[in-house]
């Protein structure tokens, strides 16, 4: 009587009964807008403050000290507005050419 200790030499195949929960999460589509506020400086559109004293429209150049008739408002051919003390103090600085100080163009007086 031989005894045979076979070993279980079967492949043991374990299958893995993976109870797979499919849990349907609801795909939420997030639509993630990049908001890139780029605070882009406004150079071209002076509206609200001259772009030389940085004074606003609404009060008077840094040489008065009353706004008013005193210290009026210029436009220029380029739109862009400054106090007439700001643009005559500018342009006097100016030795070459006469430029507007925010967009570079030639500077002349609107009628
Ligand atoms: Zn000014
Ligand atoms: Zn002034
Ligand atoms: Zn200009």
């Amino acid at each position: 009587m031989s005894e045979e200790n076979t070993p279980p030499n079967k492949d043991k195949d374990k299958r893995r009964t993976t109870t797979t929960t499919t849990t349907t999460t609801p795909t939420m589509k997030v639509n993630i807008k990049s908001w890139t506020s780029v605070a882009t400086w406004r150079w071209i559109a002076n509206d609200d403050n001259c772009g030389i004293c940085r004074n606003a429209f609404d009060g008077c150049c840094t040489d008065c000290k009353m706004p008013g008739d005193d210290c009026p408002l210029v436009w220029g051919q380029c739109s862009h507005c400054f106090h007439i003390h700001c643009i005559m103090k500018w342009l006097n600085s100016q030795h070459v050419h006469q430029l507007c100080p925010m967009c570079r163009q030639e500077w002349k007086f609107k009628e």
